[in-house]
């Protein structure tokens, strides 16, 4: 441990361009840090130049484009510290009606990516002996709702990743943490709100009030700032005794 808890580090962030993701590559370059942000989207590129962030264009369903955004990284940066999995989609359908084909992208995105990322940073953090991972999971790597059967199964599995990560890279430096947001306000709830709406017979507000804010002992929607700001915290230096935990930012959710 140093004093310093902002010591400049490389960190590779996916999911950049939109909502928590964006947030965090703008925190990440306010605190000095070097920032390859990857996304598939190519308006990722302005978003994140205008933080102050180097971008990679990758569709990370694809293993090999997760190897050649760690190795992007390594090319411009000549290392990866923290490593922040974000990417993620939803569908919402039930079991009976679940497309395989959006079952196996959630799972390859959400799970897959995220284990071959951290595979292809963990020699860059081991040789420092020092490294951070944190995975963006959800309150739905904790509980289940109905109708999102394949996000569910891949937030769940990332909490396990997390674990063994925690486990494998404590003698190394390396930590690995997740965090468990309720909603948060970005487009991935918008679209939600319409889904949910046509699923159950009812109008957005009532989405939002009736459904997303039902076990909310807060009854407001998450700013991406608010999980920014822990993410930033996880990456610290200060943060090195804390490994292996799944952190909620869930308005209360599971406090019941
Ligand atoms: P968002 O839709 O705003 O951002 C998701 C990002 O992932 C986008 O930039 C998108 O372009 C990118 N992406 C999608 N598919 C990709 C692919 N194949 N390859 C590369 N990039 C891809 O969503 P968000 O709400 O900011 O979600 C970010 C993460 O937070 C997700 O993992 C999500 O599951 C999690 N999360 C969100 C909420 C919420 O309420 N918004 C709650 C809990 C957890």
């Amino acid at each position: 441990m140093t004093a310093n808890a902002s010591t400049p580090r490389v960190a590779l962030i996916t999911g950049t361009s939109s909502g928590i993701g964006e947030a965090v590559v703008r925190h990440f370059c306010e605190k000095g840090h070097q920032v390859l942000a990857v996304d598939f989207n190519p308006a990722g590129k302005e978003i994140a130049e205008q933080a102050g962030a180097a971008f990679f264009q990758a569709d990370l369903t694809d293993g090999e484009a997760c190897k050649a955004a760690v190795a992007d990284a390594i090319k411009r940066f000549g290392r990866v510290d923290i490593l922040v999995n974000n990417a993620g989609i939803q569908h919402v359908s039930p079991i009976e009606e679940f497309p395989e084909a959006k079952w196996r992208q959630i799972i390859d995105l959400m799970l897959t990516a995220p284990f071959l990322l951290a595979q292809a940073a963990w020699p860059s953090m081991r040789e420092n002996g020092w490294g951070r991972i944190i995975n963006i999971a959800s309150v739905h790597a904790q509980v289940a709702s109905p109708g999102k059967s394949a996000y569910i199964s891949a937030k769940h599995g990332m909490i396990g990743l997390t674990k063994t990560a925690a486990l494998e890279g404590g003698s190394q430096g390396i930590t690995a943490n997740a965090i468990c947001p309720a909603y948060v306000k970005t487009p991935l709830v918008d679209n939600q709100i319409a889904d949910q709406a046509k699923m159950h017979g009812m109008k957005e507000q009532e989405v939002i009030e009736n459904i997303m804010l039902k076990n909310a002992a807060v009854k407001r929607l998450i700013e991406p700032v608010e999980v920014a700001e822990l993410v930033g915290y996880l990456a610290s230096d200060l943060a090195g005794a804390v490994t292996g935990s799944s952190w909620n930012i869930d308005l209360g959710w599971t406090a019941q």
